[in-house]
């Protein structure tokens, strides 16, 4: 289905959970524990009716999100009955890949296709930092699992933040050297905790590419959120997602599903439109869908007003 500014809109990102294993730095906030935080999240059922409304009405491709999508119970199961529709082509994850090693191969069975893995340092004891607690080498196997059973590609998200781990962006883009793995340098936003560490923390993709004169530019898909590059000879490639210096609206294609069961048209808009008191009927979900995209903004404004509009954090929203 088209918007009313004629995007074509045929990507759901679903937030499976609130709930997350880290607490990294920009996102999660680490006075909370797993109690306080909300829980929200949609049952099995009202997942698998919204995202097969969504199918009847174009959407082709589903990433499921969070929090952390592995901590979803009904993960496999709802992986299994979205590839079964005949009409979605395309199923990924966003992860922090503590739980993939052992999911990994049950996964793929179930129908995943492609995983993005977040790693904002290659460092030990930096990666514990940022993650608050988090174990890198849990990440690293669950890589190697990915690239040795074949889901790919195999993408790295990587925010770049001033001070904190722009000293490895080398070491980020020698990875692709002998590994096909994409490794995406992500912008860091003013949303969630991101907001207290962004004035300091901020480095828009230009700066980093200026860093580096070696890096040749492949053409991309419209679509894309990213714009990339490799390294003469390397196996895999490197993007930039750019969502402050320089935004992808005019191309955005996507809708998204919060944890609490509501419909956002935009990850930075304070629109959202409830759907999970209504789950289960039909005609209504696709309404509400209908109406989401219809409610599309032509443009995020958080570059402009400093903030994101959202009302919901990116673990509610998912990245
Ligand atoms: N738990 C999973 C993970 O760690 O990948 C999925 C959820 S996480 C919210 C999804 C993505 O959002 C991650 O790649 C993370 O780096 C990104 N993210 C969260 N807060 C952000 C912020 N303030 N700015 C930029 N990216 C952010």
């Amino acid at each position: 289905m088209n918007d009313k500014y004629g995007r074509k809109i045929n990507y759901l990102r679903i937030s499976l959970t609130d709930k997350c294993n880290l607490k990294c730095i920009y996102c999660m906030p680490s006075e909370k524990n797993e109690e306080e935080l909300f829980n929200s999240n949609m049952s099995y059922e009202e997942n698998c009716n919204i995202i097969k409304a969504a199918a009847s009405l174009g959407i082709s491709k589903i990433r499921f999100t969070g929090g952390e999508p592995l901590l979803y119970k009904d993960i496999n199961r709802l992986i299994a009955f979205t590839s079964k529709i005949a009409s979605i082509n395309d199923i990924s994850i966003t992860t922090n890949g503590m739980l993939l090693y052992d999911m990994a191969e049950d996964l793929k069975k179930s129908g995943l296709k492609r995983v993005n893995i977040s790693l904002d340092s290659l460092k030990k004891d930096k990666f514990k930092d940022i993650t608050r607690g988090g174990d890198i080498d849990k990440v690293f196997k669950s890589i190697e699992k990915c690239l040795s059973i074949g889901i790919e590609p195999v993408k790295i998200n990587t925010v770049i933040m001033r001070g904190i781990n722009d000293d490895e962006i080398d070491d980020f883009i020698n990875l692709t050297k002998d590994n096909p793995i994409s490794v995406r340098f992500i912008e860091l936003m003013p949303i969630g905790e991101g907001r207290k560490i962004y004035k300091e923390s901020f480095i828009s993709s230009d700066e980093v590419l200026s860093r580096y004169s070696n890096l040749i530019p492949i053409e991309i898909d419209k679509s894309s959120t990213a714009t990339l590059y490799k390294l003469k000879g390397a196996k895999g490639n490197i993007g930039f997602i750019t969502p402050m210096s320089c935004k992808f609206c005019s191309d955005c294609n996507r809708i998204r599903l919060t944890s609490a069961g509501t419909l956002k048209p935009c990850l930075h808009s304070e629109t959202e439109i409830s759907v999970k008191e209504y789950a289960d009927s039909n005609s209504i979900i696709l309404d509400k869908i209908k109406e989401t995209i219809y409610e599309k903004p032509s443009e995020h404004r958080i570059l402009e007003e400093g903030k994101s509009d959202s009302k919901k954090m990116m673990y509610q929203v998912g990245g």
